[in-house]
């Protein structure tokens, strides 16, 4: 298909997830500090959209974005965000119909916390992945994991010894293929979890030695079904949920960043820019949608737009204005007007 084709049917669903304070952003002596995100009641609107505001609370300046939905301060909505917007991606999967979902925001405002979740608490991987695994019980399918991460436009797979570059290749159908991106199936939860926490722990160190990246590249979690398609001609439906920690948006005035951390936040914020533009031209009808600017895009070609299906969750911290605003507004600014 050309990119003419693809753009008919997609639209790419934008919603906010508000972190609460952290223990020790509470002050002992001044109490709870005053978040600067608050919502409209969407009941008022149409029930597809929800108006954010943003207000400083030192300047009293306000700002307000029109998102797809939102999820407040409450600890444990986690649940919640997989039954109204990942739960629905899921039986596509199994025909056929790929699906991303992306966690974007700044450093700190619960990007992997929302995906990766906790021990106690599990994220939108976990939760989408032990969906899957009951629903290929009932159908058969063959469900194996991909873990790669992306870092200055580079690809490497978590899921080896040592992490190893892979190329990565698109065919004239826009396909796309990793050369050598090992894939581990996984018949249960234990299972998974084994993999997907050494690929974890390998994040951390891998291909920089000693420093954690995490927060540096894009963390890939590909969920890949195979599905008979059940007709008796032996053949074989492909579909796969890819599942991102996105590198945290920075701001380079505020951090003020030198040398290799510089050159590491300019291709942050170069991909997700180019994430940005991909998902508003996708939104907005756009003949050309402009997936060759970065790595991820490229890589992402052939689960966005097009037959498949995604979601953005935008992270934000209650008591950062400027940090939330530039996330809420190239959010609202990725959703069709
Ligand atoms: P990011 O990945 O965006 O840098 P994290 O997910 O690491 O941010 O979250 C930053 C901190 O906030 C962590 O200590 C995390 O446990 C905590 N946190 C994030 N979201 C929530 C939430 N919804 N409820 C409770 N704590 C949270
Ligand atoms: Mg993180």
């Amino acid at each position: 298909p050309n990119s003419a084709t693809r753009t008919l049917i997609s639209k790419v669903r934008v919603v906010v997830r508000v972190r609460p304070f952290l223990s020790h952003e509470i002050d002992a002596k001044r109490g709870h500090p005053v978040s600067c995100v608050s919502v409209l009641d969407p009941e008022i609107e149409s029930k597809d959209e929800v108006t954010v505001h943003l207000k400083d609370q030192e300047t009293s300046r306000n700002e307000c974005y029109k998102l797809d939905s939102f999820f407040g301060e409450e600890d444990n909505n986690v649940g919640q965000i997989f039954l109204n917007e990942v739960n629905p991606l899921i039986p596509g999967i199994f025909r056929g119909i790929n699906a991303t979902v992306f966690a974007y925001g700044a450093t700190g405002s619960g990007k992997t916390y929302t995906m990766q979740g906790t021990d106690e608490l599990p994220g939108l991987m976990s939760l989408a992945m032990s969906t899957v695994l009951s629903m290929c019980h009932s159908t058969g399918s063959v469900v194996e994991i991909s873990y790669y991460e992306v870092y200055m436009e580079r690809c490497y797979d978590l899921l080896e010894l040592v992490a190893k570059e892979i190329a990565v290749l698109e065919d004239k159908d826009g396909q796309t293929h990793f050369r050598g991106l090992s894939r581990v199936q996984v018949n249960s939860m234990p299972q998974f979890h084994e993999a997907f926490s050494c690929g974890i722990q390998r994040r951390k160190t891998a291909h920089t030695g000693l420093n954690d990246v995490s927060s540096r590249s894009h963390g890939v979690l590909v969920i890949l079904v195979s599905t008979s398609s059940g007709d008796g001609s032996g053949a074989v439906i492909n579909g796969k949920l890819n599942l991102i920690d996105l590198a945290g948006n920075e701001d380079n005035r505020r951090t003020c960043n030198g040398g290799k951390r510089l050159q590491e936040s300019a291709k942050i914020n170069q991909s997700l820019f180019a994430l940005s533009n991909v998902i508003y031209a996708l939104n907005n009808n756009k003949p050309r949608v402009p997936y060759r600017e970065s790595k991820l895009t490229r890589i992402l070609q052939d689960s966005l737009g097009g037959n498949s299906q995604a979601l953005m969750v935008a992270c934000l911290n209650p008591g950062e204005y400027q940090e939330s605003l530039r996330t809420v507004s190239l959010a609202a600014r990725s959703r069709h007007i």
